[in-house]
């Protein structure tokens, strides 16, 4: 009985520090942006496409395993902004000159999610050159990730789940129970992938959009607390032994509808930019034939993601080419 206990302490624990899109936004993403590819690329993914769509959360698994792992999500950009500047201008987009203006304890300290998407955006145009199917496809599922991330506004901000700003609870509102309630009627007609020039500026772009709807997102809470008698405001729920307090229903409906579109576009965007990271990597890659290449073999791709965190850890895997 006791094994039981600690099963659904552990998963009230990976739901509290879960960070993102939620599982259900991830799996979507990755999988819808799969039929925002050419034809020379669409068969290969669709074959693939339970592959990427189940491995859209590794990322956010291995945030328990590796202490590197966490600040790929996200960048608290407003963390560098002091007296009314403009942290996109404060902050150089590229990352040795990140690095050299802010050193890179502090960049880890705060997120790096741009510096990461333009890095395996090189890493995956890697794996398309040497026809490694493995490696294609894990990096393709965990870049779909890491951009996603990069589309939520509250990724963006150190601000990241209302707690300086008594608003505590508000990530899982905007990434998890809007989606609840909300997703199944998006458009998912998204259009086409579309070549980037520039992966790192691209990426950059979306932070900065991200975070242009951070003050809408803080403040529509505001507004419609304000609207809500406070004793409606939160729910209690009881998950195992423990009593969860989160935004009720009638708050989280309020709430969505205040919102717009919003977290509609947002992953409407990430699924677009997703898939035309993966077009990007493999044109730059010279176009492979990927009907030519074999299958997905699981448990050699378990040891190639081990040996390539360790190389990660020892910071072998360095170098100027992987920020552009
Ligand atoms: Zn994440």
């Amino acid at each position: 009985m006791k094994r039981v206990g600690w099963t659904s302490v552990v998963l009230i624990a990976v739901m509290i520090v879960c960070q993102s899109w939620g599982f259900y936004g991830h799996r979507r993403i990755n999988r819808m942006a799969v039929f925002t590819l050419p034809p020379e690329m669409v068969g290969f993914y669709k074959r693939n496409i339970e592959f990427v769509t189940a491995h859209a959360v590794d990322p956010d698994k291995r945030r328990y395993a590796s202490k590197n792992e966490a600040p790929r999500h996200y960048i608290d950009i407003d963390h560098y902004a002091k007296g009314g500047e403009n942290p996109f201008e404060v902050m150089p987009r590229y990352w040795y000159d990140a690095v050299e203006k802010f050193t890179e304890d502090t960049l880890q300290a705060y997120g790096i999610v741009p510096w990461h998407v333009a890095r395996m955006t090189n890493w995956l145009t890697k794996a398309f050159e040497s026809r490694n199917v493995n490696r294609i496809l894990s990096t393709s599922a965990d870049i779909g990730h890491y951009i996603a991330d990069a589309h939520v506004p509250l990724h963006t901000t150190e601000n990241y789940n209302g707690q300086l700003t008594n608003q505590k609870g508000i990530h899982g509102l905007w990434e998890s129970r809007i989606l609840e309630l909300t997703a199944d009627e998006y458009d998912y007609l998204v259009g086409r992938a579309e070549y980037i020039d520039k992966p790192i500026h691209a990426i950059w772009d979306v932070v900065e959009e991200s975070h242009s709807y951070l003050d809408s997102v803080l403040l529509t809470e505001k507004d419609v607390t304000a609207k809500i008698p406070s004793d409606q405001k939160y729910a209690f729920e009881t998950r195992g032994k423990r009593t969860v307090r989160q935004y009720s229903q009638q708050f989280a409906l309020a709430y969505t509808n205040r919102m717009g579109d919003m977290v509609e576009e947002r992953m409407r965007k990430a699924i677009v930019m997703v898939g035309s990271i993966w077009f990007t990597a493999w044109v730059n890659a010279g176009q492979p034939d990927l009907d030519a290449i074999g299958e997905v073999d699981e448990e050699q791709l378990a040891r190639e993601q081990k040996e390539a965190e360790d190389a990660y850890q020892k910071k072998e895997i360095k170098g100027r080419s992987h920020d552009d």
